[in-house]
Order: C-alpha cells, then structure tokens, then sequence
C-alpha cells in the first residue's frame, strides 16, 4: 500500500475540480455538468464518475432522454433533488426514479438501460448521476437493479445528513457496495453549519448541487467539486442560505481502469469485446450480456467509433513527472 508522505499527511490535498458541460445522449441531449473524471484528479474512492444536472428548467422541452446504452465493470448511482426519471433496463425493470430515493444499477458483466424524462414531467429536473467501479474481484457479478427509498437521516441545528453509500458517524445505508466507500446527500439551513465526520482511510471530495455551499470556509458554485484529500477528521460545511451537496469518498482506488464510453474495464482488448457483443446485438438481435431494454421510444444508442490507438488503462490521479 502506498502512503501519502508525512508532509501531505499532515497538510491536506485540497483542490477545485471545475465541471465541463457534457451533452448526455443522443441528438436530443441534455447538457450535463461533469467533474469526475477531472483532468488531473480522475476517482475519488472507487467514484468514477461524476455527472449533475439542473436546476433546469424543462417545461415542454423532452428533459432527459438517453436511449438504450450499455455498461461493464460498475454501479450507476442515481438521485434527484427535483422532478423525475423513468428507468428501463434489460432485467425488465421499470422504474420511476424520484427525489429521495437511490436508485443503484450494478452493471457487473453487463447490463443496458435507458433514461428519461415521462412525456407528463415536472417543470423542474435537477439531480446527479455518478458511477462507482467495480474492484477487480467483483466486476463480473450479476447485474442488478435495486430502490432505495428508506434510507437513514442525520439531523442536527445546521442541516440533515442522507446515508446514500457506506456509513457516516455509526449510521449506515443498506445500499449494496462492493469497496469501503462513503456517499451522502448533505442540506444546509440557511445561515447553517454541518460538521461531518470522516473515515480517516478514505479520500473525499464534496459536490455542490446548488448555489451558496462553503467547506472549510471554501464558497463552491453549483456543479463544481472539491477535492479534500485524505486523512481528515471532518468536514464542516456551511451556506448563507438553503444549500446541497453531495459528500462523496473511499479508499483509494489502486487498479488502474480503461474507461471508454459506458464501459470500465482494465485492458483495451476488454473494452473492445463489450463493445463488438453491444453493436452484434443491436445488427442482430439481442445478446445474453446486454439483453434488450423494453418500452423505450426510439433506438439504442450506437457505440461511437474505437479510437485509432489503443485504449491505456490510466490510474486515479495524473502521475507526475519527475
Ligand atoms: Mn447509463
């Protein structure tokens, strides 16, 4: 196990992950912030991913609306903090996924599925999507799709604490996880302070999913990240008025990952084959690995074209050069 220098133990990384707006789907593609991977920081944990959306203002426009697609090798974790999201995916699940609940797909050896927005949606759509890697010894699990809508609340004066992943404090969610991770949904009262505390074998990052929210006296602007580092206590968040954010941590991710469109896998070879059994199924027919997604309006989505050169597996952060 590598560790940090005695230096960087003792004085936190702390850096600003800036989103860049990505447009999600097809030709009627929403644009979504993205901060995860970040060019220099690519997981927080066993986070890989890191996409939010809105408040966006979606009266009479199709919202969200992501045909039938693939994935290998992770979990897609859902939530919304306004409006809805209708899931199918290829073990016949359908699923309106609303504010409040954890909607966790496990693509394992793979899975497909496609998300939008019900012809009758809500004005408002405003949420985040993130996936979380499979380690090696798990990745090839059966795929899953599981609801949660029960899950454990922490109050105090400053604001609520929602267990979405892992523990916070001795309160745990019971959301199926496959590596030590943490994630929570965190609301600020106006004028509130919530101080958190941390696993100190983890790294974290906190989320902004609205305007006003400051860690450790740090102001973020809806959809950016900052990356705390590890060996932290706690986390003190604190916001001038009603404020989200989403606390995402783990430990250190130490395989290396080929992540090419909705697959994550470790070598070239892998992420090749995953996309020549989803494009044979969509030429002729469905496959066992990917199944077919029932009920959605259109056609799936054709994988893009491989690149020239082969796909590297890259590790959790840019190494640097010495
Ligand atoms: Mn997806």
């Amino acid at each position: 196990m590598c560790r940090a220098s005695a230096a960087a133990a003792t004085e936190p990384d702390r850096e600003l992950l800036e989103p860049r707006e990505v447009p999600l789907g097809g030709p009627r593609a929403m644009l979504v912030r993205r901060t995860l991977p970040n060019r220099d920081r690519r997981m927080v944990g066993a986070w890989c991913f890191a996409d939010n959306y809105g408040p966006a203002h979606i009266q009479g426009q199709p919202g969200m609306q992501v045909p039938p697609h693939p994935h290998i090798g992770l979990q897609t974790v859902s939530w919304l903090l306004e409006g809805e999201v209708l899931h199918r995916d290829s073990l016949g699940t359908t699923q309106l996924i609303q504010p409040g609940e954890l909607n966790l797909m496990t693509a394992g050896r793979g899975i497909s599925h496609s998300e939008e927005s019900p012809p009758n949606h809500g004005a408002v759509l405003h949420g985040a999507q993130l996936w979380v890697a499979l380690p090696n010894e798990h990745r090839h699990t059966d795929p899953r799709f599981e609801s949660y809508g029960d899950l454990p609340l922490l109050t105090d004066v400053g604001g609520t604490c929602r267990v979405l992943m892992g523990q916070v404090a001795d309160t745990s969610s019971p959301a199926r996880t496959y590596s030590p991770l943490v994630g929570a949904d965190v609301s600020i009262v106006p004028g509130g302070v919530l101080r958190l505390p941390l696993e100190r074998e983890f790294e974290h990052a906190v989320l902004a999913l609205s305007e006003g929210v400051a860690v450790d006296g740090q102001p973020l602007t809806n959809g950016t990240m900052l990356y705390l580092g590890r060996d932290r206590r706690d986390v003190s968040l604190h916001a001038p008025v009603a404020a989200r954010a989403l606390l995402l941590g783990g430990t250190p991710f130490d395989e290396d990952l080929v992540m090419w469109w909705n697959f994550v896998g470790r070598s070239h070879e892998e992420v090749v084959e995953a996309r020549s059994d989803w494009e044979s199924g969509r030429a002729a027919g469905p496959t066992d690995r990917f199944g077919v997604v029932h009920g959605y309006g259109g056609p799936a989505l054709a994988a893009p074209e491989l690149p020239h050169v082969a796909l590297k597996a890259r590790s959790r952060f840019r190494r640097r050069e010495t």
